[in-house]
């Protein structure tokens, strides 16, 4: 094992990975006085060293107690789940650990042991076991999250939240990925797979919860952000994400904090801000929970978010206004053009009318000569251009009026004709 309790300080000792020659001799001297000890059965541990293991603690005469194998047996697989893991998971957990475990020795609600040791029989581990009261934690950071499809990931670690949960811990992950994809113009974050499983709800995101349930009772809530909702009714669940990451010369934990959304692939929340940055130790303090951001601030965007609230609905009823300004303005028009058209066309027949006079006054300067129906079916159509519609209308509208029915120059072939050209016209 690579721990052992210093029986001088009364503290948990952890073996460097790796050594000289020379410190790994003087680390051997210690032990051989007695200064090291197994933290579960209080034996004398000494140093071994061994070309892959490099140097460990170890019972005398191999006689590990139960305890140690039982919790060797467990490091060894929480190293294998470790592999997939950057550098970075080294440093970046060395900060959780220290973190909490200073607070902790000031805190005696505070407990907290590597996940592993903690509960060696699990098959599966969070890096860091923590309880605070009666409450169990299950910490983890996963690194080097490239990519947004990287779906084998997503099904290990949703997996591995159902699994910390069922064993008694509530899970609180620390994502490693450099960009989030979010889609401004829409108010929106493109969540990986897992993210939407392993998302926390802590008491900042209740807070949130209780401010937004009042704002979402207006309908049009959603269409001041231009989000486009796939909820049918929307139900107020805040959650939120914990990016882990170095900036310059620091580790940042990035708060994202979003309205879930559907559960229809891809994942899409209504973002609530664009997030923000705190030092990984503010995002550890320990109150009733973990922290996990700044109340203060928190504090401030609810208020922003309200502003940005009644600012986008004036906008959008504003806008609203004018679309329907727009309408009313173009229907006037058109029923203005529409009028005119009729004027036009009226003016055109009043002075077909006349047209129609004309001919009926020449007719009868020349001696009442009978019109045939081939030369009135010419003057109607290829002279004067009418539509048959519009024959129709002059036999039945205008012709009585020009007392065309009745007039004693019209001959009975005349009243044939015409008889027989509106026949024509149904036929046709
Ligand atoms: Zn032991």
């Amino acid at each position: 094992m690579r721990e052992a309790l210093h029986v001088i300080d009364n503290e948990i000792t952890s073996l460097p990975d790796s050594a000289t020659r020379e410190e790994i001799d003087n680390f051997k001297k210690l032990a051989e006085k007695g200064l090291f000890q197994c933290p579960y059965c209080k034996a004398k541990l000494i140093i071994k060293y061994g070309e892959e293991r490099g140097q460990y603690f170890s019972h005398q005469h191999s006689e590990a107690c139960e305890v140690s194998k039982k919790i060797d047996q467990a490091e060894k697989r929480y190293r294998k789940q470790l592999v997939r893991e950057t550098t970075n998971h080294h440093a970046m957990l060395a900060i959780l650990h220290d973190e909490l475990a200073n607070q902790a020795k000031i805190n005696s609600m505070i407990q907290l042991d590597y996940g592993y040791k903690a509960k060696p029989e699990l098959k599966e581990y969070p890096d860091i076991w923590m309880k605070i009261g009666e409450k169990e934690y299950g910490l983890s950071i996963v690194t080097s999250v490239t990519s947004a499809v990287d779906s084998k990931l997503a099904g290990q670690i949703t997996k591995r939240q159902r699994y910390f949960l069922e064993h008694g811990m509530e899970p609180i992950w620390f994502i490693e990925k450099e960009e989030q994809s979010i889609e401004i113009s829409k108010n929106a974050l493109v969540l990986w797979d897992a993210e939407l499983s392993i998302s926390s709800k802590t008491d900042e995101d209740k807070k949130w919860d209780a401010m937004l349930t009042e704002l979402v009772k207006d309908k049009d809530f959603f269409a001041y952000f231009n989000y486009p909702v796939s909820m049918d009714s929307p139900t107020v669940d805040v959650r939120s994400m914990y990016y882990i990451y170095s900036n310059e010369d620091r580790t940042v934990v990035k708060v994202m904090r979003f309205l879930k959304d559907g559960e229809v692939k891809p994942y899409r929340a209504f973002l609530l801000n664009e997030g923000y940055e705190i030092p990984f130790a503010d995002a550890l303090v320990v109150k009733n929970e973990i922290l996990l951001s700044q109340p203060k601030v928190e504090e401030e965007n609810r208020k922003e978010f309200i502003k940005k609230f009644q600012r986008l609905r004036i906008q959008f009823h504003e806008q609203r206004r004018m679309l329907e300004e727009q309408r009313r303005l173009e229907a006037q028009k058109r029923e203005q053009l529409m009028k005119e058209k009729i004027e036009l066309e009226q003016e055109r027949k009043k002075l077909l009318l006349q047209q129609m006079l004309e001919q009926k006054q020449q007719a009868s300067n020349h001696a009442a000569r009978n019109i045939s129906y081939g030369e009135l079916k010419t003057l109607l159509r290829e002279r004067i251009h009418l539509t048959q519609k519009e024959q129709m209308e002059l036999w039945t509208r205008f012709m009585p009026q020009l007392g065309l029915g009745n007039s004693s120059s019209v001959s009975d072939e005349e009243v044939f004709v015409m008889k027989k050209i509106d026949l024509d016209f149904f036929e046709e």
